[in-house]
């Protein structure tokens, strides 16, 4: 009987070993972010300074998906129902309808998108208070 070794058989694994040397094909979040595209529709913001609680937004929401509540944040002295508004983002579809019908602008959506939670409540969201 004779005995052969399949030296290209046996070394093909260690070609693996390459792999240290190439550049990754994933990105190293959280440290590095992946960019959004312009225009992307993420979560949204308010600047209370300039809301003036008419509710706009939760009339046009298609889905539901705001309410109006009240606040203990600093807001604008013009806003008669002194309620602000918040989204569920178990409903919302992100269409922005809510951003286009808000008379001072102050409502928008942002590229932020990441929300990790174990709770259910957390995906009621108060829009973070920013220009
Ligand atoms: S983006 Fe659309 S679905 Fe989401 S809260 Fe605004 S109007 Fe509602
Ligand atoms: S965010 Fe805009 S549309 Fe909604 S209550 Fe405030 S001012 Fe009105």
């Amino acid at each position: 009987m004779k005995w052969s070794v399949d030296i290209q058989g046996t070394l093909s694994p260690l070609k693996i070993l390459g792999a240290f040397f190439q550049k990754p094909n994933t990105i190293a979040y959280p440290t590095v972010k992946k960019a959004t595209a312009t225009g992307y529709r993420g979560f949204h913001t308010n600047l209370l300074t300039d809301c003036i609680g008419c509710a706009n937004c939760q009339d046009v929401c298609m889905n539901n998906a705001i309410d109006m509540v009240k606040t203990d944040q600093e807001y604008n002295a013009k806003n008669a129902s002194q309620c602000i508004p918040r989204i569920d983002y178990g409903r919302c579809c992100w269409c922005s309808l809510c951003t286009d019908v808000c008379p001072p602008d102050s409502l928008k959506l942002e590229d932020d998108y990441i929300n990790v939670t174990k709770y259910a409540s957390d995906f009621l969201y108060m829009p973070k208070n920013k220009e």
